[in-house]
């Protein structure tokens, strides 16, 4: 483990250096509160081995400190003290402290600490990579791995907001597979998985960056382009809707040598109107259904509002 080492007293803290390093562990050290209040923010050690009483930043003060810090990962804290100040140990248990050990510190007990340390900051490491994981199967779809509604709905809000605020514009684009179900019927459930994979890779891929698709429900995405006005929004979902057909993936409801296609519907943001997202959400859709009326494979642009 990584482990820093503090104490004002210099020949407690070599004592304690020594013994950390002689139960195999790397170390860093400080001379006071202040340093390995530093230190810490530097290397975010394991383990911090601190002295209670130290002018200035004290060991309480630094337990408070370490903990107030909101960043992943866990340092374990423990307390050194002579016997005579042994009541404030539970204060400092109280500031965040884990253990404590009693100066002169026997190399025994702090190896007996170490163990201790190394199965609590274990378990907080697989703590954080769960709560990581959980984090983004929340906001991600299993079977694309594009973002899903939820993160949609998130991230759609905050840039609806931020538009309406600096009067910037930026045009959501809705996009659906052409005859999926008939793909479905014809292939089997299995193959229209991976048609949903390939044809969410390939929108994903033909995006710039600044620009997000979300898998919206079943075989629409929505795509999310900031600072793009109606023409220039066509362009881009213009390539979108070439390259799914340049996929070439074959779709009997299309006709002989049919491939597999996608319609979008694309309504755009504009400031001076401030629509608001429920409402782009609709028109996109209006237009999407256009779109399909109007024979599938092909882009329709939501009707500007009359004003
Ligand atoms: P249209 O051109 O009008 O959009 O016709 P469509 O057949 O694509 O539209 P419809 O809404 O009738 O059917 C959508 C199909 O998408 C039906 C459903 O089984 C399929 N689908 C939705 N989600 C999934 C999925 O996760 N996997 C697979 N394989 N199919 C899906
Ligand atoms: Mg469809
Ligand atoms: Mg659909």
């Amino acid at each position: 483990m990584r482990i820093l080492v503090v104490d004002d007293e210099p020949l407690s803290r070599h004592v304690l250096q020594a013994a950390v390093e002689q139960l195999g562990h790397q170390w860093t050290a400080a001379e006071n509160g202040q340093a390995a209040w530093q230190c810490f923010n530097q290397d975010r050690p394991d383990v911090l081995i601190t002295d209670l009483l130290m002018p200035e930043v004290d060991g309480l003060e630094l337990c408070r400190r370490v903990r107030a810090d909101t960043r992943a990962g866990y340092t374990y804290i423990i307390l050194v003290t002579v016997l005579g100040e042994r009541q404030d140990i539970v204060r400092g248990m109280d500031a965040g402290a884990d253990d404590y050990l009693i100066k002169p510190v026997q190399l025994f007990d702090l190896q007996a600490r170490l163990i201790a340390a190394q199965r609590v900051t274990d378990l907080h490491a697989e703590l954080d990579r769960h709560r990581a994981e959980l984090a983004h199967l929340a906001r991600h779809d299993p079977l694309t791995g594009l973002g899903n509604r939820r993160s949609l709905d998130e991230d759609l809000e905050v840039l609806h907001a931020r538009s309406q605020r600096y009067g910037r514009r930026f045009a959501l684009a809705m996009c659906d597979i052409d005859r999926f179900k008939a793909y479905n019927d014809a292939h089997g459930h299995q193959a229209g998985d991976q048609a949903l994979r390939a044809v969410a890779a390939t929108i994903a891929q033909e995006l710039r960056g600044g620009d997000s698709v979300y898998r919206y429900g079943g075989e629409e995405f929505l795509l999310v382009l900031p600072e793009q006005t109606p023409d220039t929004a066509l362009v881009a979902v213009e390539r979108v809707r070439s390259a799914v057909q340049r996929l070439a993936i074959p779709q009997p409801a299309a006709g002989p040598g049919g491939t597999l296609t996608l319609s979008a519907g694309i309504a755009a943001f504009d400031p001076d109107e401030a629509p608001t997202a429920e409402q782009l959400l609709q028109r996109a859709d209006a237009a999407l259904y256009r779109a399909k009326a109007a024979g599938r494979n092909q882009l329709a642009l939501a009707d500007s509002p009359a004003r």
